[in-house]
């Protein structure tokens, strides 16, 4: 699934090319993930100024001019592309956005787990609210503080609860718990100060770097131009089970945690 910077990177190419335009029509091909569902989510949208495309968590939010707002999860699979006027649909393309600046914005998904949705500024506010704060806008110290309750959960866990910290999912929860030397299966209550500071830390400087190479290409992921992240081979534990560890050979171990596949090295991660 599409974290943090995979989303960011999507983000700054929407923002570059349809900020400041208005959408003329919206053609629906594949109805039932938009919300209000059909004509309800063409009407509401048609004619809407965007002024910017913002980011919360893995959450797009196109924002109009009018305060309202149409959000944006991509979930597995989902895809903004930018195509060509004459451009004809293909199987999992599910909805068309032309803009007056002469853009044209394919929604695709092919696993459908992907949603768009018309929001009001209160609606989206109260959406908004829910998520923990922004690595990449909060201090390490302030993020330290985020993840220190409850004692009882694994490590693992906090990083992908998105009201703990935002816009991190499986890849970059494992990397960080490698770079900061602690096992994803450590509790919260059994990491001292300077381990949730070092974590954090990690956790950023990560997202970072990850944002700098446009995200990673793990499984399905592409950018609005179909261009894959560089991240991918700076990856150390993540779909790396059984190869050798990059600083001590030991192998990799997978393990299933909170639910997701989880990587971590034996020997370097205590
Ligand atoms: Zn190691």
């Amino acid at each position: 699934m599409p974290e943090l910077p995979e989303v960011e990177t999507v983000r700054t190419q929407l923002d570059a090319q349809i900020r400041g335009a208005k959408i003329l029509d919206i053609q629906i091909w594949k109805s039932g993930r938009e919300k209000p569902v059909g004509d309800r989510f063409r009407n509401s949208l048609e004619g809407k100024k965007i002024i910017e495309i913002q980011r919360r968590a893995k959450l797009l939010v196109f924002r109009f001019e009018d305060g309202g707002a149409m959000t944006a999860h991509l979930k597995m699979t989902g895809r903004f592309v930018f195509v060509d006027a004459d451009y004809e649909p293909s199987k999992h393309d599910r909805m068309l956005f032309r803009f007056d600046n002469g853009a044209h914005l394919v929604w695709n998904d092919v696993r459908q787990f992907g949603f768009v949705q018309a929001v009001s500024e209160k609606e989206l506010e109260n959406i908004l609210s829910k998520y923990g704060p922004e690595p990449l806008e909060t201090s390490v110290e302030n993020l330290a503080v985020c993840i220190e309750h409850p004692k009882t959960r694994t490590i693992k866990a906090a990083l992908l609860n998105q009201e703990v910290i935002a816009g991190i999912g499986n890849i970059y929860a494992d990397e960080a718990c490698f770079r900061a030397g602690i096992r994803p299966t450590r509790r919260i209550g059994k990491m001292n100060h300077a381990d949730r500071l070092n974590l954090m830390r990690q956790v950023k400087e990560l997202l970072k770097e990850a944002v700098e190479q446009r995200g990673t290409s793990a499984n399905d992921y592409v950018d609005t131009e179909g261009k894959k992240g560089g991240f991918l081979s700076l990856l150390r534990v993540y779909g790396r089970a059984g190869e050798p560890c990059v600083n001590c050979k030991t192998p990799i171990k997978k393990i299933v945690l909170a639910q997701r596949g989880t990587h971590y090295c034996s020997g370097c991660q205590r």
